[in-house]
């Protein structure tokens, strides 16, 4: 008997039953068994555990259902019999695997399992290593697989500062229709001082809805909706999605959510040492561009020393020798995967398109020209601009845009601009808050080099 709690192999007949589908499983078929005590061993004789099986895929959607404390495979190392597969069926496992890993990395109930670990540590450093290690780590102890940017957007509400049109008292108002809760006894509870409790506290006791008992709300999905519920102003749209929201959450979730909403997590920790758990000077990154996504990136792919304002400091302080000092391939990147660069920092970065593999430290050198030499500064940095295809020398302004660090949006995130160009004069944004501004604003923010004010150049 093996001293790990499962083990993959190929069904020798075609008697054992998947304990998921409650299907037998074919012979040859591949099956994880997990061990289980011996409950017929009632006299502790010390029976051998019993063998549950499973179908591969089985046993994984099983993982899905049990508990956050329950025995899962987290790694390779987790499961006897790895190395007598034929190649593709590891592969198959290997996959399951990492699949099951992503998504618990990014799931709502581990972020918020990381502020509470956040909230219970009093040190600075200390909270600084507590994300260092998590982004090592992860859920399967090789690395965070999840999405880093995101992690970090949620981590620094106050940073990021999503506005979204409610006050305590407004949320109190919506919660208190959504939950059939008397608004007078909510408004009582709110006098205790935490929105986010008063919320917890009432949708735990709601006639109408009840919380969901196991957390499925993932990071991406809660991140639609606040973005979402940013957009809208109206009491009723603010109803609609929250409704939605609550349908999906466990009360700590909503109670989490709600924190987000008002900017203030509980964890207590200044964006420098959560950046800290980034990387040793994404914060001072961050100073610089103002661009947490730049700053994600940037470590993710080990550039961030060629940031401009970064390096030149670090030369100064080294009398003029440039040291490549965050160089540390295994700070903060292990969690990055390709798939999360590709999807979440979609970005491109002029300034990477400089960069020379190969080059040893000393002699790196990066080369910070962007691919058109004018204009060379961050000028668009923040700025999500909705660009017309129609608009007049379109893809010249859409490169000028991407080559001074500005965001171009289609028309299916147009909500949530900062700046939408119009030619044809004056248009409406509904409920968006975004600027309104002709193309000469970006042709004169370029030419000044710095943004021109949005109000000088109403359509
Ligand atoms: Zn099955």
């Amino acid at each position: 008997m093996t001293e790990l709690a499962f083990t993959v192999n190929y069904a020798i007949s075609a008697r054992s039953l998947c304990r998921h589908c409650r299907k037998y499983i074919d012979k040859k078929a591949l099956r994880i068994g997990q061990s289980v005590p011996n409950y017929y061993d009632e006299d502790n004789r010390g029976w051998d555990d019993l063998t549950y099986w499973y179908h591969a895929t089985c046993m994984f959607k099983k993982f899905d259902e049990d508990k956050p404390r329950d025995k899962k495979i987290k790694c390779p190392d987790d499961v006897f019999g790895m190395g007598y597969l034929k190649k593709d069926d590891r592969k198959t496992i290997l996959k399951l695997i990492s699949d099951a890993n992503v998504k618990a990395d990014n799931s709502f109930r581990q972020f918020r399992c990381l502020c509470a670990k956040l909230s219970d540590e009093d040190t600075s450093a200390g909270k600084t290593a507590i994300v260092s290690d998590f982004l090592k780590t992860g859920n399967g102890g090789t690395g965070f697989k999840g999405d880093v940017c995101l992690l970090m957007k949620f981590l620094l509400p106050d940073v990021v500062n999503i506005v979204y049109n409610l006050t305590d008292k407004d949320l109190v108002k919506l919660f208190s229709q959504i939950f059939g809760t008397n608004l007078k006894a909510m408004e009582e509870d709110l006098e205790q001082g935490d929105v986010s409790e008063t919320v917890r506290v009432c949708f735990d006791k709601s006639k109408t809805v009840t919380p969901l008992k196991k957390s499925v709300l993932t990071l991406q999905e809660a991140d639609d909706l606040l973005t979402s519920l940013s957009c809208v102003a109206k009491e009723g749209e603010q109803y609609k999605l929250l409704t939605k929201l609550v349908a999906r959450c466990t009360s700590n979730d909503l109670m989490m959510v709600v924190r987000l909403i008002t900017h203030d997590l509980g964890i207590n920790a200044k964006a420098k040492y959560i950046l800290g758990g980034l990387h040793p000077d994404a914060y001072k990154a961050f100073q610089v561009s103002q661009n947490l996504k730049d700053v994600v990136e940037r470590v993710q792919s080990n550039t961030l020393h060629c940031m401009p304002g970064l390096k030149e400091e670090k030369t100064d302080k080294k009398t003029g020798h440039h040291h490549n000092k965050s160089d540390d391939p295994k700070q903060g990147t292990s969690g990055s995967s390709d798939s999360m660069n590709a999807d979440v920092c979609k970005k491109t970065l002029v300034k990477r398109t400089g960069e020379d593999e190969g080059q040893t430290a000393s002699t790196k050198k990066c080369k910070t020209e962007p691919s058109v030499s004018f204009p060379p500064s961050k000028i668009f940095t923040g700025c999500k601009i909705f660009l017309p295809v129609a608009t007049d020398k379109f893809k010249e302004l859409k490169q000028y845009i991407i080559d001074c660090d500005g965001e171009i949006l289609d028309e299916t995130s147009k909500g949530t601009a900062t700046h939408i160009v119009s030619s044809k004069g004056k248009i409406r944004t509904g409920v968006s808050k975004a600027k309104v501004v002709t193309p000469d604003w970006l042709w004169q923010s370029i030419k000044r080099k710095q943004l021109a004010s949005a109000k000088e150049f109403k359509p």
